[in-house]
């Protein structure tokens, strides 16, 4: 299975949902940064949900950022999504490792510690909207629907997970976001609330070779669920020596003379994917023009 995201209504439009299924997304990210279990994980989680987060977007050129903040031995976690499903991101420490929580589980929560998460979107206006939330659990799905409904005002209940395989590639990746409108019937929410209530964790899901679709059935058994679209989603990033070559025109020209008197080429690297851009003494000689005009 490809990885992708369905999206979808139910009970007539009163409630919506996204899912995904996020394995390769997940494993290339982990493969570009070198992270850990519990760092993938933590990863992971954020990326499926940010692609998700992402495809709720309406323009093309509409960008999602998820920052997390925090005082744990991850330090923290970025994740950048655009409306097509395609996600990046990085954490600030890739190689944090923690004992099994006590549910024997990769304890992100415990990676992650407390902190802040800013969910930044700018969709071309003037000012990026900004929604800013204290960390639950540093569990990551609970912040989410924590963010969901303090800051957005839309009740929601997200679900994310990532297994590991025994020699630490990506064995499955997914989640879920499901989200209430305000003009929902009580009963529709009361049965909403017990078929999330019986769920089991998307990871057993997945295991059980549960397409993102297979866990929307679940959680709208007896809803009416209306599958409205698919796209691919996938751990990709736009970065290009020519995109790296204007970062470093905007450090200024005296910076670049510094560099050139060291009289060694210059690697720069992209946090979102890890790749180096390597710049000679001669490149970073015709950068300096370039900051002149
Ligand atoms: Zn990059």
């Amino acid at each position: 299975m490809n990885d992708y995201i369905v999206r979808a209504t139910a009970a007539g439009n009163q409630l919506r949902a996204f899912a995904a299924y996020t394995k390769q997304t997940v494993e290339d990210a982990r493969r570009a940064h070198n992270t850990s279990p519990v760092a993938t994980a933590a990863l992971g989680r954020l990326l499926t949900a940010g692609a998700m987060m992402g495809s709720m977007m309406k323009n093309d050129s509409d960008v999602l950022t998820i920052q997390i903040k925090s005082d744990g031995p991850i330090k923290g976690l970025v994740v950048t999504a655009d409306s097509k499903g395609d996600v990046k991101g990085y954490v600030n420490n890739p190689e944090v490792m923690l004992p099994p929580s006590k549910a024997g589980k990769l304890d992100v929560g415990g990676a992650l510690g407390h902190g802040v998460m800013h969910v930044i979107k700018d969709m071309g206006l003037k000012e990026p909207y900004v929604g800013q939330t204290v960390l639950q659990t540093g569990e990551i799905a609970e912040d989410l629907t924590y963010y969901f409904a303090t800051s957005e005002q839309v009740p929601s209940s997200v679900g994310l997970g990532v297994l590991m395989e025994k020699d630490n590639t990506v064995k499955q990746a997914g989640g879920f976001i499901i989200q209430v409108m305000p003009f929902v019937e009580d009963e529709v929410l009361d049965k909403l609330e017990e078929n999330i209530g019986k769920l089991p964790p998307v990871t057993s899901m997945l295991e059980k070779g549960f397409t993102p679709e297979n866990m929307l059935e679940t959680i709208f058994e007896g809803m009416d669920v209306e599958f409205n679209d698919t796209l691919p989603t996938k751990f990709y990033c736009n970065c290009t020596k020519e995109r790296v070559e204007k970062a470093i025109i905007s450090v200024g020209e005296k910076e670049i003379r510094s560099m050139i008197e060291e009289g060694k080429p210059v690697e720069v690297n992209c946090h979102f994917c890890n790749t180096n851009y390597t710049f000679s003494v001669d490149e970073l000689k015709e950068i300096l023009k370039k900051c002149k005009k």
